[in-house]
């Protein structure tokens, strides 16, 4: 395949108001000066690697959700996608036209989630999602970047949080929470700042804006599983990052430290997250990476481990089963990224009476087409997501199931707009949710 097969991109234009401004004000100088400060500066070996290694064999095509939903189309290959971008401004030295990194920032953003199925492919070892996670850093650099998720990270580095929820709002969310809580539980209490607990919750900034009843639920598990948690009330709170996304790793940083300091501070035991994928990536590989730590300085747990936790040690009973048909959608994050498949089965099992693989499941699973800020792309890159996981929604029609169980908030957005717009007739439940339906609640009134 010759690198002039490749026009895809020229011809899929999506008009992004910040990706128009950014690219007015650069200056060919400029790009050549940031792909050398990046390739050279930062990237260091392992891109030079991939880039000497990659025999464009194609084997790597099949792996992607986006190639497989456009019925094979080149373009849209993980290997399509380095030729449109990293090869080629490794090729020119970055003497590339501003009209270029248009389209490298539209491959980038809003046609790879950064999913790593496509390693699992390649004979050896290419990791796209690592290569497009740089193309991501030159053009957060040159200022060309989607306008929704170029929000998102502005939130981040005004309020420390994704979602620009105010100090005051966050505390008077849980309040809220806690408040609701208690016509339930009575006696129920979401510890606020607790030095020396066992544990400190973290949850993502979408729960306080718009899922609020998920920490609702959190509260109401942790409290009748008698475990001894906090939640803090300042900044920290958010283990969100779309600074990651947006390649802003300066801002990804001093969020991580920001999260981590605050679990120090109030001298907790260990981290234990929510249901969400790309947090955990962000501080249990990537952010941590980059602040040059070899490990987290806190102990952290992703919620479906926490869970079997709960589970095995018998501190969760439950008073019944969920007894529809379930199947299982395996996030990115944590089973290619940390191997919770069997944990998730476990849990899934545990609390299920019928539950139907998809098929390819565990690390073979395809993306929700959400992650990697895809989703966070906004409104004119939804058609994107949709098209570009057909295969997706292939999948989940095959199991024959109503429920699909995902224990993240990307693949919870992503998902539901793919059973949405190809009428599947399902919906999505959280761990927690069935967790909280399910278990005995001795202290309920
Ligand atoms: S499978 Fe690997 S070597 Fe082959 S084209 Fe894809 S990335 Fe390159
Ligand atoms: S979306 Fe996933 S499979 Fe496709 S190129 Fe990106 S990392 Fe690879």
């Amino acid at each position: 395949m010759s690198a002039t097969e490749f026009s895809g991109i020229a011809e899929r234009r999506i008009e992004d108001a910040n990706l128009v401004r950014g690219v007015a004000a650069l200056t060919r100088e400029r790009i050549e000066r940031v792909v050398k400060a990046v390739t050279r500066g930062e990237a260091g070996a392992r891109l030079a690697v991939y880039h000497e290694t990659c025999m464009r064999c194609g084997m790597c095509a099949d792996a992607c959700h986006y190639c497989i939903s456009h019925d094979g189309d080149p373009t849209y290959s993980p290997v399509g996608k380095m030729e449109q971008t990293m090869w080629k401004l490794l090729r020119t030295g970055g003497r590339v036209d501003p009209d270029d990194i248009y389209g490298m920032a539209q491959i980038a953003y809003t046609e790879c989630n950064l999913c790593r199925r496509c390693v699992h492919y390649c004979p050896v070892g290419i990791d796209t999602g690592y290569v497009m996670s740089l193309v991501r850093r030159i053009c957060h650099r040159l200022g060309v970047v989607p306008l929704y998720i170029q929000d998102t990270a502005h939130s981040h580095s005004g309020t420390m949080n994704q979602m620009w929820v105010k100090d005051d709002e966050w505390i008077d969310s849980l309040v809220w929470q806690e408040d609701e809580a208690r016509g339930e539980i009575p006696t129920l209490r979401i510890p606020f700042d607790k030095e020396g607990a066992d544990f400190l919750y973290s949850v993502i900034a979408p729960e306080p804006k718009f899922r609020t009843q998920l920490i609702y639920q959190a509260a109401v598990i942790f409290d009748q599983a008698g475990v001894d948690w906090t939640m803090p009330s300042s900044p920290g709170w958010d283990n969100s990052d779309m600074c990651m996304f947006t390649g802003d790793y300066e801002m990804m940083g001093r969020l991580k430290r920001c999260h981590f300091e605050m679990a120090q501070k109030l001298k907790v035991r260990r981290i234990v997250m929510g249901e969400c994928g790309h947090a955990f990536r962000s501080v249990y590989d990537v952010g941590n990476r980059w602040l040059g730590w070899k490990n987290h300085p806190v102990p952290i747990v992703h919620s479906v481990e926490f869970f079997w936790e709960l589970l095995t040690e018998g501190r969760i009973r439950l008073a019944k089963k969920f007894e529809e048909p379930v199947t299982i959608h395996d996030p990115c994050n944590i089973i290619r990224g940390r191997g919770l498949m069997d944990k998730l089965r476990e849990v899934t099992h545990a609390l299920c009476s019928n539950v139907v693989e998809m098929s390819p499941t565990r690390e073979h699973n395809l993306c929700c087409c959400a992650g990697g800020g895809v989703i966070n792309c906004g409104p004119p890159f939804k058609g994107v997501r949709l098209a570009g996981n057909k295969a997706k929604a292939d999948q989940l029609a095959a199991t024959g199931v109503h429920t699909v169980v995902a224990p993240c908030h990307n693949c919870h957005g992503g998902l539901e707009d793919i059973i949405h717009h190809y009428k599947l007739g399902m919906h999505t439940k959280f761990l927690g949710d069935l967790i909280y339906d399910c278990m005995e609640k001795p202290g309920a009134a």
